[in-house]
């Protein structure tokens, strides 16, 4: 399993999980990979500039946190790891956009590997799922083809619908 650093054509930095570098090279190829912020396909990966840009490189400790949020959460779209918190505009964009995703799939919690493979397999209806996955099970979804994507959600965007 690969972790890129990515970043879109405005400049904004998240991270995209792959099979491999050729399934990134295969789905950025295929417009498949885009912009959690802003939805641009206009992907580029690398030395992510906006993190230099801005000066600040996140701390040990932050960055820690960060990975054992991505190993909780199994959902189907990629997080912004270096978003600025003093940012606010961009901020709210991201809390949007996981308002979006948290109103658009459906939680099937701990299921959420199984899930994904019956939907892989036609044995369940193809629909926007969310849920845990072990990093161990995140890796062998994308083993067998299966596209997921870790995100840790603010439960801010979870209370809003409860
Ligand atoms: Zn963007």
């Amino acid at each position: 399993m690969k972790v890129l650093d990515l970043h879109c054509a405005q400049g904004h930095a998240f991270e995209g999980w792959f099979g491999s570098e050729a399934d990134f090279q295969s789905q950025l190829a295929r417009d498949l990979v885009q912009c959690p912020l802003c939805g641009s396909s206009e992907i580029r990966k690398g030395l992510s500039a906006p993190r230099l840009n801005l000066g600040a490189s996140p701390s040990p400790a932050a960055a820690a946190a960060r990975a054992s949020e991505a190993d909780a959460a199994g959902t189907a779209v990629a997080a912004p790891p270096s978003m600025p918190m003093g940012d606010a505009a961009l901020h709210a964009a991201w809390l949007r956009m996981a308002r979006h995703i948290v109103a658009n799939t459906e939680d099937v919690g701990p299921r959420f590997a199984q899930e994904a493979r019956r939907m892989h397999h036609g044995e369940a209806e193809e629909r926007g799922i969310r849920g845990q996955a072990s990093a161990q099970e995140a890796a062998q979804l994308l083993e067998e083809g299966i596209a997921v994507l870790p995100l840790a959600l603010p439960d801010a965007a979870k209370k809003t619908l409860q």
